[in-house]
């Protein structure tokens, strides 16, 4: 494939390829014993058909520009670690139509266009902090995702065979999800056939209801006065996943037509076509390694995760590398400090962004789960709903003050009534946890703590 010098303000960079990553350092890289079959599997993979088109990936980058700009929200959300079994009817549908009820309690409070992305149809890759794992006193390799080597403790191997697998997996979850949109699943003028499933709090639903009325009120209005448009009946969902496995990523990044390039003057870019939205994780987002080489010669938007350990210094370096550019909307910062680091780190790292020349070019998500896990009871990885809230609510706060626009969340969250994370208004305890525990990674948030958090967003922008 053709390679691209990216220009930066410093001058030339060195040319990029889809595999120059792979003489960089790199972190969580699998080491396949076979590399027979792993060939075989990535040459399978550069011949399937892309499982997004760039006018896709295009429109999601334009929408997360007017997101940099003040303009929408970014609701982002699903499994920490989806299942090739999660593809399945019941599992799809319930996390859209969470999304969906979020969604239209964040459009009634901060009267803003939501633009949604599912962490769904392939988040199968997982990073982890240790190779190996005991499971029933015995140590076996650390389960790391579908995509890599199976849960069961018998399945620890790696499996070249899991990367065409998960293909599969990937492109049937967003045909089903394509296809329900398609059939009005997400119809805002029927938003009471999204049912608040489990959720049986009379003060909620309360809340739910009259968000739900307000917008059916505005429907009413706009059909009176003629302005009713297709958008009421339809909505869009992006997919994502974190950009680890660098083996899957690579065949399935094409030299495309550029859908912004004039017709007479047709250029072509990059897009990584195994989703719309891809992050680059806390662990493996070194400057000078594999993984930031890979996706800054990506035309799809990305987010970098940020955390205690990003120095702020490094903040401004990854702009550079990612987004030379500078184009708004390019780059989500998506910032993971814990409820009781935020405070410390979140205005340092605000000021290193919007005092240089990538002011109002980044989106700020705030994902509240990744720096507020914990074990609990020998081992059982939960997070407590408190914590999840108070990190929302000082980084919403941190944003005004610093007179930056918190642009998004991300969480980790099911549609299913799980019980993985302590707290919210069911008062969770930890004796409760074992009750419907069924992650097989990171603790989620269910139904209700989810939109629990949602009107804690819209409230926040109603006052
Ligand atoms: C995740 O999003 O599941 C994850 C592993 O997050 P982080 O890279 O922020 O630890
Ligand atoms: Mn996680």
């Amino acid at each position: 494939m053709n390679g691209t010098s990216l220009p930066t303000a410093g001058g030339q960079v060195p040319e990029w390829t889809p595999d120059s990553w792979r003489s960089k350092p790199i972190k969580q890289c699998p080491e396949y014993p076979d590399r027979e079959a792993l060939a075989k599997s990535v040459s399978a993979l550069k011949r399937l058909p892309p499982i997004v088109h760039p006018r896709e990936i295009v429109q999601l980058k334009q929408h997360l520009r007017d997101v940099a700009q003040g303009k929408a929200f970014l609701l982002q959300g699903g499994d920490c670690a989806e299942l090739f079994d999660y593809c399945e009817q019941n599992a799809i549908e319930s996390k859209i139509k969470l999304l969906l009820q979020m969604s239209l309690v964040l459009l009634w409070g901060a009267n803003k266009r939501v633009v949604r992305i599912g962490r769904m149809a392939g988040q199968y890759a997982k990073p982890r902090s240790s190779p190996m794992e005991t499971v029933n006193g015995r140590q076996v390799p650390s389960f790391r995702g579908d995509i890599l080597n199976g849960f069961h403790p018998d399945e620890r191997e790696l499996d070249p065979d899991r990367l065409v697998r998960a293909y599969h997996h990937s492109s049937a979850t967003l045909n089903y999800v394509r296809a329900a949109i398609a059939s009005g699943i997400a119809d805002l003028s029927r938003p009471l056939d999204w049912g608040l499933g489990h959720v049986r709090d009379p003060a909620l639903k309360a809340k739910y209801q009259k968000a739900v009325d307000f917008l059916k009120d505005m429907r009413a209005f706009l059909h009176t006065i003629g302005a009713e448009n297709e958008k009421f009946h339809t909505v869009d969902l992006f997919t994502s996943h974190e950009g680890l496995l660098l083996e899957y990523e690579e065949p399935l990044t094409r030299l495309l037509d550029d859908p912004t390039s004039p017709p007479s003057r047709p250029t072509k870019a990059y897009y990584n076509t195994s989703a719309h939205f891809l992050w680059i994780g806390d662990r493996t987002r070194q400057l000078d390694h594999a993984h930031v080489e890979f996706f800054r010669g990506i035309a799809n938007p990305l987010g970098v995760k940020v955390g205690p350990t990003t120095p702020a210094s490094d903040l401004l370096a990854l702009l550079r590398t990612l987004n030379p550019a500078r184009e708004p909307g390019k780059i989500t910062l998506i910032t993971r400090y814990g409820a009781d680091k935020v405070g410390e780190l979140l205005p340092a790292h605000i000021r290193a962004v919007e005092d240089s020349e990538h002011a109002r070019t980044v989106v700020w998500q705030c994902d509240p789960m990744h720096g507020n896990t914990r074990s609990v009871n020998g081992g059982i990885k939960t997070r407590r709903f408190s914590d999840i809230f108070s990190e929302l609510q000082q980084t919403l706060r941190i944003h005004k003050e610093q007179g930056s626009y918190l642009g998004g969340v991300h969480l980790e969250l099911t549609g299913d009534a799980v019980t993985e994370c302590l707290g919210g208004s069911e008062g969770l305890d930890e004796d409760d946890l074992s009750t419907n525990y069924t992650s097989f990674c990171d603790p989620r948030l269910n139904e209700k703590q989810a939109l629990e958090l949602a009107f804690l967003i819209a409230d926040h922008y109603r006052n």
